[in-house]
């Protein structure tokens, strides 16, 4: 993803708090009572532009999202995204990263966890930054439900295959695996950026649901 400097982000982002979470740590435990409801709580890591956790926030009113980005300048035009939809109650956007779930949510808080065309990190020395790494698997079965899952979309075939084992290994139970998914095209499918991107030069988008044996 490119990255443009935008010196307004930090002013920007503190304008709207009442979606844009900027000290998520202090909300720990608390994200029921936030949101105002006991609706499940699901979780997209790496949410890039926004469009993916504002889609689904819009399509499942009854379902809490929450988008997590590390990136400022990234965040602010999830934030864009979400003003213009006119800030559905039930989302909420956190600067932060995802190596940190464990300080943002209690253990169990959150219903379910999405990855969509997480970065690849190609070489064997960075295997650590994927975010399906053994120790990252880790923290989501922290924060997740028992018998949470995790929902995975990705282009990179590499990472599929790295990914599918990962979660194997872990003790993960692979509830779905799609080799295609726009052959199937199932119709509560949203689509994030990446994926119409990759699908618009034709490329086979990789999807899997795994589940926590906990
Ligand atoms: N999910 C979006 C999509 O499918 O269009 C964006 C995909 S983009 C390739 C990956 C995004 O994940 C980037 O915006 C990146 O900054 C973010 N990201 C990567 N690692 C992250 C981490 N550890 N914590 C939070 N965000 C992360």
């Amino acid at each position: 993803m490119r990255l443009r400097n935008k010196p307004w982000a930090k002013d920007f982002m503190e304008e709207h708090p009442d979606i844009l979470v900027l000290e998520p740590e202090q909300v720990k435990e608390g994200w029921h009572q936030l949101f105002g409801n006991n609706n499940p709580i699901h979780v997209e890591v790496g949410t890039g532009k926004g469009q993916f956790v504002i889609g689904m926030a819009k399509a499942n009113p009854d379902v809490n999202y929450i988008g997590i980005e590390h990136f400022d300048n990234v965040m602010v035009s999830a934030l864009e995204k979400a003003i213009e939809a006119d800030k559905p109650s039930n989302l909420r956007l956190l600067r932060a990263n995802g190596n940190k779930l464990v300080d943002i949510f209690e253990k169990g808080e959150i219903d379910r966890l999405y990855l969509n065309f997480s970065d690849p990190w190609p070489k064997t020395r960075h295997a650590k930054r994927r975010l399906t790494h053994e120790s990252f698997l880790n923290l989501y079965e922290t924060v997740l439900i028992p018998g949470g899952e995790v929902h995975f979309k990705t282009d990179n075939r590499l990472l599929f295959e790295y990914s599918l084992v990962s979660m194997s290994d872990y003790g993960m139970k692979l509830r779905y695996v799609s080799l295609d998914l726009h052959v199937e095209m199932p119709e509560d499918n949203i689509m994030t950026e990446y994926e119409e991107k990759f699908s618009a030069k034709g490329q086979p988008i990789y999807r899997l649901e795994s589940q926590f044996d906990n």
